[in-house]
C-alpha cells in the first residue's frame, strides 16, 4: 500500500466522519498547485474553498508569518498587540466601515454580526424578542446561531430548535423580503452573491432596498462577504460594485488567505452596540493571525491582486461563455471575477472527479453547479489550462 493511501485509512479511523473526501492527501503548494504525497500536480481552481487567494507561493506572507512566529504568536485580548492595531486600521480603510472585531472563522463573524443587532434593537427596547430576516439558499455558517439564519434545510436538519429567530425571504425579490418585516425584526442578513447556495450575484435593485427600508425603520443590514469579499468579485468587497454599504460585514477566507481568521466590521451607527462584556474570544485577533491579515492588505495593494481579478476574472467569464456555447447540459453561466459558476442540467460530481483524476481541481455549489473560485493571482494561461481539461472532460 503506497504511504498516502495508508494516511487516507489512518484518517478515516481517527477524524469524525463529516466529509467525503476527495482521494488526495496533499503535502506541499507551489505557485497555485497543489502537490500529494505521490508528487502528483493539481491545478487549483477551489483555493482551498477560496481562501488561498494568494496561492501557495508569496514569498512576502510567508516571511511575515515567519517573522511572527519569533516575536509573538498570542497575547490574549487582555492586552494590545501591534499586529492587530495594523490590520484593524486596514480593514477599516479598506471598507470605509469603522470598526472591527477578529473572529477564528466566517462562523464567528456572522455570530458577532448578528448579537451587534440584536444588541442594537435591544438597546432601544427591551421589551421584545428580535429575529431576523434571511434569505433561501443562503449559507452563513455552521454553529447554532449562523445555522439558523442559513435558509437550506439541508444544513438545519436534526439541529433545530437554533438559539436565533429567523424568517426566510427569497433571496433577490424585496417584495417578499419587505412582507416578512415585523416590528421585532431586528436585522437583515444576506451575502452579496450566494456562494454555497449555487453562486447567484444579488440584483442592485435589491441591494438598494434592503438599504432603504432599513434606513425608514432602523433595521441593521448585514452582509456576509465571507465568500464574495477580499477582492473576490473584482472589488475590495463585493458590496463596493453596488454602492451600497451594510451596518455590519462579515469576513473570513480570503481574509487570511490560510491563517484562521475572520472578522465582523461595524459601521459608526452599531460600533457602540457591543460594550465591554458582551462579546469576547481567547484567540480572535491573535498576533499571528493579524499578522496575516495585514501582510494581505500589503499584498494586495502592491501586487495589484484586484486589477488582476478585474482583468483575468473578464478573460474567465469570457472562456466559460465560449465553454458554454460548444459543450451540452449547460444551462447557466452565473458570477463574476473568480467567483463564478457552471450550472448543468444534471450532477456535476462526475465531472469533478474527472477533472480531479486529470489533476485540476474544481469545487461544486450545491449537485449542479461547477463553481469556480482558483486563487486571485492566477493568469490567463492557467484559465487556459483549466478550459483545456474541462473541455477534455464535457464537450463530445
Ligand atoms: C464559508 C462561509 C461561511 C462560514 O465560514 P467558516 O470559516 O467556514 O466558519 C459563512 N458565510 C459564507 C458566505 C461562507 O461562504
Amino acid at each position: 500500500m503506497s504511504e498516502m493511501k495508508k494516511y487516507m485509512e489512518k484518517a478515516e479511523a481517527s477524524i469524525l466522519k463529516t466529509y467525503n473526501r476527495f482521494p488526495a492527501v496533499f503535502e506541499k503548494g507551489e505557485d497555485v498547485y497543489l502537490v500529494d504525497m505521490d508528487g502528483k500536480k493539481y491545478l487549483d481552481f477551489g483555493a482551498g474553498i477560496a481562501v488561498s487567494a494568494l496561492g501557495y507561493s508569496n514569498e512576502q506572507y510567508k516571511n511575515a508569518l515567519k517573522n511572527q512566529v519569533d516575536l509573538l504568536l498570542h497575547t490574549s485580548n487582555l492586552y494590545y498587540n501591534k499586529p492587530a492595531v495594523e490590520a484593524a486600521e486596514k480593514v477599516v480603510k479598506a471598507s470605509g466601515l469603522d470598526k472591527v472585531f477578529f473572529t477564528n472563522s466566517g462562523t464567528e463573524a456572522i455570530e458577532g454580526a448578528l448579537k451587534v443587532a440584536k444588541k442594537y434593537a435591544y438597546d432601544k427596547d427591551p421589551s421584545k424578542e428580535y429575529e431576523f430576516v434571511a434569505m433561501h439558499h443562503s449559507f452563513h455558517g455552521r454553529s447554532q446561531g449562523a445555522l439558523a439564519v442559513t435558509g437550506n434545510s439541508h444544513y438545519q436538519d436534526g439541529f433545530v430548535p437554533m438559539g436565533i429567530r429567523a424568517v426566510f425571504a427569497e433571496f433577490n425579490n424585496l417584495e417578499d423580503v419587505l412582507s416578512k418585516i415585523t416590528d421585532t425584526t431586528c436585522g437583515i442578513i444576506c451575502e452579496v452573491v450566494q456562494g454555497e447556495g449555487g453562486i447567484y450575484p444579488a440584483k442592485k435593485e435589491f441591494l438598494e432596498g434592503l438599504r432603504k427600508v432599513c434606513d425608514e425603520k432602523d433595521i441593521i443590514l448585514i452582509f456576509d462577504e465571507v465568500q464574495c469579499g477580499m477582492g473576490r468579485c473584482g472589488s475590495m468587497f463585493a458590496h463596493d460594485l453596488y454602492g451600497v454599504k451594510p451596518d455590519v460585514m462579515a469576513l473570513a477566507k480570503g481574509l487570511g488567505c490560510g491563517v484562521p481568521v475572520g472578522a465582523f466590521v461595524t459601521n459608526e451607527k452599531t460600533s457602540k452596540s457591543l460594550v465591554p462584556g458582551d462579546h469576547g474570544t481567547t484567540y480572535g485577533g491573535n498576533p499571528f493571525a493579524t499578522a496575516a491579515v495585514s501582510t494581505v492588505f500589503d499584498i494586495f495593494e502592491s501586487e495589484n491582486i484586484v486589477e488582476n481579478v478585474k482583468e483575468v476574472g473578464a478573460y474567465l467569464y469570457e472562456k466559460l461563455e465560449e465553454l458554454k456555447e460548444k459543450a451540452d447540459g449547460i444551462v447557466d453561466h452565473r458570477g463574476m471575477g473568480f467567483l463564478q459558476g457552471l450550472e448543468f442540467d444534471a450532477p456535476v460530481s462526475p465531472i469533478v472527479n474527472e477533472a480531479f483524476a486529470k489533476g485540476l481541481l474544481l469545487i461544486s455549489a450545491g449537485s449542479n453547479i461547477i463553481r469556480f473560485v482558483p486563487p486571485l493571482v492566477i493568469n490567463k494561461k492557467h484559465v487556459d489550462d483549466m478550459i483545456a481539461i474541462l473541455e477534455e472532460i464535457i464537450v463530445k
